[in-house]
Order: C-alpha cells, then structure tokens, then sequence
C-alpha cells in the first residue's frame, strides 16, 4: 500500500465499512470527498462546544464562536494565499459563488451584446448562471473548443477574445474528463483583452495548489465537501475592489451597517456578501479540512494520485473493449470510461454489487458527454485514501461487467 494511504488510513473510519458484503472500494471523490476524523470532530465539537451564533452575541459562547468562524477565513486566506481575509466570502458551495457572481458583477456590470468565454468542459454550474444572466442583460456566451483528448485548444480560445470579452469563466480542473486546464495562461490572455476571469476550482482545490495571486484570478470558487470538508459551505474569492464594487445578492442580517425603512447601509466585504446566519459548524470544519490536507502537503498528495491515474488508466485500457475519456497530457486522478455496448449505468450497479463505488453518468457536463457523443460515462476518481488494491478491485469489477453483459 503506498505511504500516504497507508498514513491516513485510521482518519476515515467510513473505509472500515461493509458494501454488498464487500469492504468498500470508494472512487467517487470527484462527487464528493470523504471526511477524516479531524474534520467530523471539529463539526461536532463545534456543535457540542460552541453552538451560539456570530458577530451578534456578546456572551462568552458567541464570542468563542465568531472566533473559531473567523480564524476559518484566515486559515482558507492563507490556504488560497488571498491578499487580504476580506476577499474571502463564505457562500454554500461552489455553485452558490458562481450564481452570486453572476447575479452582481454581472447584472450590474454586463450590458446587451458583451461576452462571456467558456470551455466547453464546463460543469453546468458553471453554464447555466452565465445562460440566465444572458437572459436577463443581452450578454452571449462563445465557446472555447476542446480537442479528443479532452484539452481546451488555447489557440480557438485566444482567437474567440476580444475588446467585447467581459469575463472568461473556465473550471481549473474538469469533474468529468480530469484536465487541467492552464489557468494562469488564460488569466494572462484574458486580462489582456481587458476582460475578468472565473476559476471554477470545485475540483482543483483537494488535488493542487492555488494561489490566486500568483494565477492573478478576478473569481474563484469552490466548495468544501471536495476538499474533505462538509457539505453545504464553500467559498467565494475576489479581488476586493471588486467586491466593494459590487451589489450585494442576499438582503438581510449582517449584510448591512444600518436600516430605516427609507435608506439601507450596506456592511463592508466579506459581510456584504454573507447575509442571515452562516453554516457556523460548516465554517469551522472546513477550517480544520484544509490545515488536515496542509498538513499532507501537495508534493505528496500529488505523488500518490499520480501513481494511481497511471496504474488505473494503464490496466482499464487493457481491457477489451474499454475505452478512457479525458487523456489530458496534464490530468488529476479521474478516470472517466465506456464499455462497448454497456451503458454507464449497468456498470455503476455492477461495480456497486462488488462494492465498488464509481459515479456513473453525464457529471453535470451535458456538453461534454454531446462532444464525446455519448451519453454518459463511467467515472472513477482516486483521492488520498485510495490504494493499488482499489484499482486492483476496480479492474476486477469491470471484468465482471464484460462477463455478465457481454
Ligand atoms: N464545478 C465543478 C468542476 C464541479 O465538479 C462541481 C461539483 N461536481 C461543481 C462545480 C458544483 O459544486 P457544488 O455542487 O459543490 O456546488
């Protein structure tokens, strides 16, 4: 069993757990990730210990609370090396940060035949927000191609830039294919053309490192339950003049300095963006998951998965009859695929019956399954946790699909 997995294994109990009377085999963490005893404790000590609310109490518990939720925002500060805490917002996930993007830098800023660039390896949560805003202000939307390996063509995409690109809104790292996309080349190419970019990091965060000064990104989301961290919290990044220069979306608590009935006051950024109580226990979770992946370290994390993509690509390509999506020269350890005559869904219940469990289906990236010309896939995806004997069991289960459909 390689180092790293064999270092963590007693941090997630749920891999101690019987599927179909097998151990289970987990290869969804794309879907979501798994939680370590670290972040399960400090969700739990944060509702055993601390459960008052924020920024309004001036009891000791309130106090110990907004405490432990503000040293949350330094600590994803530090993790995204933002210039200041300020430009971190607390949303509820990834898909939450894009539609708050979308709803006031773009309603307040995008006007009728304005651009926005995307990949054509988009998740729709990173479609659909753009599609409603066009909706709302005449704004369109032009598609960067990708190639048969699942590569965005950065030539077709410099060439769709122009003085009408507003904003460029790419995924850092593709759910349904594993490419990673060279962020920082687009931010450079965007900016030159005067436009803003969004990172959709959903994906990239519990696999690479990010730093947004260094990729000189407008936005960046993403969401805490792919980083080991609950569900239902994630974040919104922006450059803070941005921030300060947007409208809020949610009206109510926190979000404002002063109300009458005649005149509102907005607070300043992050609180701007962060109306009603916040997921408090959410929060500090998601504080405790990104010191856990620190403490791993990315060489490390990035070693391990390396060695799983290549070990599981190698032996499902062996296969007859197998066939990978997403061969990105530059790739996380996702591992999307298609049997000859199954369909996806034959071979999620057939691996689930050995215990196995691969997220079967188009992934929330329609158009890309449309660009493929199939409707779905098989997608396994390798995390921290997961050893040769998962891809061992994985390539025995899909022996197993051959022999019972075909
Ligand atoms: N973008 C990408 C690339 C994703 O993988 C996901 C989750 N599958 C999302 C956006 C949406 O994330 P969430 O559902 O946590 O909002």
């Amino acid at each position: 069993m390689s180092t790293l997995a064999r270092q963590i294994a007693a941090d997630f109990p749920i891999l101690g757990k019987k599927v179909n009377g097998h151990p289970l085999t987990y290869l969804d963490t794309a879907a979501t990730a798994l939680k370590p005893l670290p972040v399960i404790e400090s969700v739990t000590h944060a509702h055993r210990e601390l459960s008052a609310n924020v920024h309004r109490g001036v009891h000791q518990l309130s106090r110990e609370a907004t405490d432990a939720f503000d040293r949350s925002r330094e600590t994803v500060q530090k993790f995204l090396n933002a210039f200041r805490s300020e430009e971190i917002v607390f949303t509820s996930g990834t898909t939450a940060s894009i539609n708050i993007v979308a709803n006031t830098w773009g309603r307040s800023t995008l006007k009728a035949g304005d651009e926005i660039v995307l990949s054509h390896m988009e998740h729709h949560s990173n479609i659909v927000p753009w599609q409603m805003l066009c909706q709302v202000t005449g704004c369109v939307i032009k598609v960067a191609p990708i190639n048969d390996r699942g590569e965005l063509i950065m030539e077709e995409f410099k060439a769709l830039l122009n003085e009408r690109t507003r904003l460029v809104a790419v995924n850092y790292v593709s759910n349904a294919l594993g490419t990673i996309n060279p962020v920082k080349e687009i931010v450079v190419a965007a900016h030159a053309v005067g436009a803003l970019v969004l990172v959709d990091a959903a994906q990239a965060v519990a696999c690479l490192p990010v730093d947004v000064q260094d990729l000189d990104c407008d936005f960046l989301a993403f969401s805490a339950h792919k980083l080991f961290g609950p569900t239902g919290v994630g974040v919104l990044y922006a450059k803070y003049a941005l921030l300060k220069s947007m409208p809020p979306y949610f009206g109510g608590g926190d979000m404002i300095l002063s109300v009458t009935f005649e005149k509102t006051i907005y607070n300043e950024p992050p609180y701007k963006f962060e109306a009603g109580t916040p997921n408090i226990a959410g929060v500090i979770g998601l504080g405790r998951a990104i010191e856990y992946v620190t403490s791993l370290g990315f060489d490390a994390i990035g070693q391990h998965e390396k060695m799983l993509l290549k070990l599981a690509s190698d032996e499902l390509s062996r296969i007859e009859g197998v066939r990978l999506i997403g061969t990105a020269r530059e790739k996380v350890s996702i591992v999307s695929f298609v049997i000859d005559q199954v369909h996806p869904h034959d071979i999620g219940s057939i691996l689930d019956s050995e215990g196995v469990a691969i997220r079967a289906g188009h992934h929330c990236t329609q158009p890309v399954m449309a660009r493929f010309c199939i409707p779905a896939t098989a997608r396994a995806s390798f995390s921290i946790y997961n050893t040769e004997e998962d891809v061992a069991r994985l390539v025995g289960a899909v022996h197993q699909v051959r022999k019972v459909m075909l």
